[in-house]
């Protein structure tokens, strides 16, 4: 297949979930998706439990992470989650294959989270990204303007908006404060009119590919709400989807596959400079 030959970077997968255990499955579907043109993945950490986990899984895969505490994590986090954060970030300073501080954000459409908690745990992580210099992986779900208004205040800007479905104002914004918009799995369906909309206006020099693996799995690969009633287990994404999600990608854009690949890797590399050092 002529894509195999094409260079991909997801730039969001969780390669440490659960579903992906035990540890061969993980290594075969890196493996997979790396002869499939899947050079790199970055794997984001989630919580102050997985923080290790992560930074070993990259280590051994040859991969990028990113540390920090997710918004849905907020509700078990602890103070000194963030001093153990800060640590860890000190530690890794010379650490080539740790390019952001992530996920971090807020989330304004999971029902019963605490905001005014969400946002302690978000400043106080913007404040971290720009002590230890380092630019953000985003999660944005109905959050862009407070997303926004957190980087103004402390004075942080640079990194990914990860599965952004935010207005093309919002967009822009991002895009004005130094961040690319991660495009994965969800523009695949033909009905996400909104968000392909978006993705034809905003320019490719500020678009990277991610799969969000095992989550938010592309139209080939979704069980439907009826076939799950019946017992089907629902389908797990990976990074081995990402050439195909590419592939969608650069029709809507009309784009060649291989100035999709050069420049969304470029722009990878741009927003994350450690990763370009290596
Ligand atoms: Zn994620």
């Amino acid at each position: 297949m002529k894509q195999s030959t094409l260079e991909w970077i997801d730039s969001h997968c969780h390669l440490d979930a659960l579903e992906f255990d035990p540890e061969p499955e993980r290594l075969r579907v890196r493996e997979e998706a790396r002869s499939l043109g899947v050079r790199h993945c970055i794997l984001p950490a989630v919580e102050r439990a997985n923080f290790l986990t992560v930074q070993a899984l990259a280590h051994r895969l040859g991969d990028y992470y990113a540390l920090g505490i997710h918004p849905l994590c907020t509700p078990g986090a602890q103070e000194e989650d963030l001093s153990n954060l800060d640590q860890l970030l000190t530690q890794s300073a010379t650490d080539l294959s740790l390019v952001a501080l992530g996920e971090v954000g807020l989330d304004g459409w999971v029902a019963g989270l605490d905001w005014s908690r969400q946002l302690h745990f978000y400043l106080a992580q913007l404040k971290l990204a720009k002590k230890h210099g380092l630019p953000l992986i985003l999660h944005v779900r109905r959050s862009s303007d407070a997303l926004l208004k957190g980087l103004r205040d402390v004075g942080v800007r640079g990194g990914i908006a990860h599965a952004f479905n935010g207005s093309l104002v919002q967009a822009q914004h991002f895009m004005d404060m130094g961040f690319c918009l991660g495009f994965g799995g969800a523009l695949t369906y033909e009905r996400a009119l909104h968000l392909r909309r978006l993705l034809i206006n905003i320019p490719i020099t500020s678009i990277v590919l991610e799969t969000d693996a095992p989550d938010i799995p592309p139209h080939w690969l979704y069980v439907t709400a009826s076939a799950r009633a019946m017992g089907v287990k629902p389908t797990r994404n990976s990074p081995t989807e990402l050439p195909r999600i590419a592939h969608v990608v650069a029709e809507l854009k009309g784009v060649s596959l291989e100035e999709l690949s050069a420049q969304s890797c470029q722009n990878v590399r741009r927003v994350f400079p450690r990763m370009g050092l290596q």
